[in-house]
């Protein structure tokens, strides 16, 4: 159940309408915008929204038909802005977060780094904690990697996002970490989900390889209701029959998702391609689109790359790439 109460509505009247729906055994998450103040109701049964628009201040009542409701766009009808000090993801910028799949040595995130901030980056991303498809392949340098990431990162006056791969990894992140990301595989680890919605961070939640966008919503909808609203989602290609690119890249989901829900999405063309050569037109397809801003791979030598290296581009072509970007962002009134 929505709630939207009046421009100039009271105190008092907010909190009849609160106790109303506490008495029908509902969990309340308020969101103050700018305008109105909105009312999440989530509870076990259906009431008539007559009974809430008969209330004094009352402005809107909606039942929410979606099994998402936080993450529903009439809860914040606006849009959700995720705010990292003078940064935001969801607002009018196009905000690019780039950096290596992982963090190899500090000589390779340094460099790393510099491009990054070079290319005009606000994040950089890199994993410490790899979930690897194989057990064999390289699986991070864990903490000391988060290390070396935050060092690189403060160099350049970046934030940092990098992969939880498990909730025990939370109080660890956070110490290094402004954004925590959930891999892919990770999208339906509800245990971490569940304990991301007490986290103090804000949470980059991808896409699983094979979720339908109603799911990646379900997913969004845990950390929410635990009461961590600052969730911002990503596109990062799901499995399909087609076989020239890594994944499909379905940049379709950034419009679906920017319709039926309020939280920013962003487009991760290196992952939803797998080939260097095709991350640029998805990625400029992806800002075209309306993606709030791009999760880049990128590395200084690319052919040594641990991991990734095939989808990692050359610092060049970033520099390139984020000429063509501004572009478009300007030709649909943003910025980057
Ligand atoms: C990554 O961002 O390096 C990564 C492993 O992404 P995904 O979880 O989308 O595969
Ligand atoms: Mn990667």
């Amino acid at each position: 159940m929505i709630v939207v109460m009046e421009q100039g509505s009271t105190e008092e009247q907010l909190q009849q309408v609160i106790d109303k729906l506490v008495s029908l055994d509902f969990t309340i998450h308020r969101s103050t915008g700018v305008i109105h103040t909105v009312l999440g109701g989530v509870g076990p049964r259906e009431v008539d929204p007559e009974e809430f628009l008969v209330m004094p201040g009352v402005r809107e009542c909606h039942r929410v038909v979606a099994p998402y409701k936080l993450a529903s766009r009439p809860f914040r009808a606006e849009g959700t802005v995720v705010r990292f000090g003078d940064v935001e993801v969801g607002g009018t910028a196009v905000t690019l977060m780039a950096g290596p799949c992982c963090v190899e040595s500090e000589l390779q995130i340094r460099e790393s780094a510099g491009i990054a901030a070079q290319a005009g980056a606000r994040f950089l991303r890199a994993s410490a904690f790899k979930p690897r498809t194989s057990p064999y392949s390289f699986q991070g340098l864990g903490e000391q990697g988060l290390r070396l990431l935050r060092a690189a990162a403060d160099e350049h006056k970046l934030l940092v996002v990098s992969e939880i791969s498990d909730h025990t990894q939370i109080a660890t992140m956070e110490k290094y970490v402004d954004l925590l990301q959930v891999g892919a595989r990770s999208m339906q680890n509800f245990t971490l989900l569940r304990e991301l919605g007490r986290a103090s961070r804000p949470v980059l939640l991808k896409r699983g390889l094979a979720a339908t966008v109603e799911e990646l919503l379900m997913s969004a909808e845990y950390i929410l209701s635990g009461g961590n609203y600052n969730v911002i989602l990503c596109e990062r290609g799901i499995r399909s029959f087609a076989s020239a690119t890594r994944e499909t890249m379905d940049i379709a989901a950034v419009p679906a998702v920017k319709k039926l829900s309020h939280l920013p999405i962003l487009a991760d063309p290196s992952h939803g391609t797998g080939r260097r050569d095709k991350v640029a037109p998805m990625a400029r397809a992806a800002v075209a689109a309306g993606a709030d801003g791009l999760l880049i791979e990128v590395h200084p030598d690319p052919d040594h790359a641990l991991s990734d290296g095939p989808q990692s581009l050359y610092a060049g072509q970033l520099m390139e790439l984020v000429g063509q970007l501004r572009l478009i962002a300007q030709a649909i009134g943003r910025t980057l």
